[in-house]
């Protein structure tokens, strides 16, 4: 029988998941993928084979029920042992959004480490206890079952500490409000992939865009910034995030406009970004072949602001040698991929328009300065070797 790693990665109305063979290949061999979505609401349940094939599927829970994780993660772990028999999880690796300033690497999930993490919700608490709770409900359904916690903050660990602080008082800082970074896993991965590519590359620009997108600039495989801080909403407009935006319009709202806490996190998370600019989607397929103007700017919005943190981050790393799209967005959208990197030319990037309408690998052209790739991430395959690593 064959050892299988199962990938969690849990949010307040999904559990994604995912089977990864637990062989010697350095990078996991997928097994199944799937997801539970609607827990709290009209759950369904599919999945889908290593080349992407339907292989299951149920949508018919009683109308109006809700799931809660532990419920949905029961009905995963009782799939698995009856339609892959033939493989046994002996493991779970889960995605954890924040480690903290403690956490700069995967670890192995004991009673001390979970409450640990459950301390650092506050800083996650859109994410943060959902990821707990699958942990937990985990931990009692499979008490002998091995569990890692895979941080999406880790990688930034390294990054200098003038870019991770604030210029706040010291003692605010010392007490954790300071600028972390997300994504990290996907960063990872990427950065694991790219001398595949580029065995040259030292200095590259990692442009992480789907309904949540960052950047990320490394340099000889390290983080040393990103555009997400403290939080998920920095930097980047996003799907329904903001991103960055002055303090004090949230000071503003708040003072004169009668917003109050809660308020103020559905504005940044939930009613922003793409679909507050454009009124019209969160979903930038929807925005680029909308007719309505608002749904232009939005794009244009966008567009801007990743290449002004092009520059941002061109600076912090002293120059470029390749710049990296990955994500839904970034792996799926010439025409995005076009609009930034035709107003590279400062940078001496080229396109080969080609190359970009199919997708890559490399989309600049021949005489490029600086090569320009498109590498699909693989968050889910980072969380399996990392777990692995861990139990060995
Ligand atoms: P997340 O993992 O953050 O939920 P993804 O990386 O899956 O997001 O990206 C999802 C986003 O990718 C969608 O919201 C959509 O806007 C965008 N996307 C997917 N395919 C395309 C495409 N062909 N053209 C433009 N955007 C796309």
């Amino acid at each position: 029988m064959e050892q299988g790693i199962l990938v969690i990665n849990a949010g307040s109305s999904s559990i994604k998941f995912a089977v990864f063979g637990n062989g010697d290949s350095l990078e996991p061999e997928l097994r199944v993928k799937g997801q539970m979505e609607g827990l709290a609401s009209d759950p369904s349940f599919q999945v889908k084979n290593a080349e992407g094939r339907k292989i299951d599927q149920r949508d018919e829970w009683p109308h109006g029920s809700a799931l809660s994780h532990a419920s949905a993660l029961r009905y995963i772990l009782d799939w698995l042992r009856e339609k892959m028999g033939q493989t046994q999880v002996v493991a779970a690796g889960h995605r954890v959004v924040h480690g903290g300033l403690v956490y700069d690497r995967a670890v192995r999930l004991d009673a001390r480490v979970i409450a640990d993490l459950e301390q650092l919700a506050p800083l996650a608490p859109l994410h943060q206890p959902h990821n707990m709770a699958a942990i937990r409900a985990l931990a009692e359904i499979a008490p002998d079952l091995p569990q890692v916690a895979c941080f999406d903050t880790a990688f930034h660990r390294t990054q200098p500490r003038v870019a991770q602080l604030f210029a706040l008082p010291r003692a605010l800082l010392d007490s954790g409000v300071r600028r972390y970074g997300f994504h990290g896993l996907s960063y990872e991965y990427i950065a694991h992939k790219l001398p595949d590519y580029a065995p040259e590359v030292k200095r590259v620009v990692v442009a992480h865009l789907g309904s949540g997108a960052s950047m990320c600039a490394i340099r000889d495989g390290k983080s040393i910034e990103s555009t997400m801080g403290f939080t998920t909403v920095d930097g980047l407009p996003m799907g329904t995030r903001t991103g960055g935006m002055d303090p004090g319009v949230v000071l503003y709202l708040m003072q004169d406009r009668g917003y109050d806490v809660k308020a103020i996190e559905k504005l940044l998370y939930k009613e922003s970004g793409l679909l507050g600019l454009s009124g019209v989607s969160n979903d930038m397929r929807d925005l680029l072949t909308s007719t309505d103007p608002h749904a232009a700017e939005a794009v244009d919005v966008f567009v801007y602001q990743v290449l002004k943190y092009l520059g941002a981050l061109t600076a912090a790393l002293d120059g470029l040698d390749a710049l990296v799209f990955t994500a839904g967005i970034g792996e799926n959208s010439p025409e995005i991929r076009e609009r930034v990197c035709s107003r590279l030319e400062w940078l001496g990037i080229r396109l080969d328009q080609t190359a970009n309408q199919q997708g890559g690998p490399r989309i600049s052209a021949v005489d490029s300065a600086i090569p320009v790739w498109v590498i699909p991430t693989n968050e889910e395959s980072m969380i399996a070797r990392h777990t692995r690593q861990v139990l060995r």
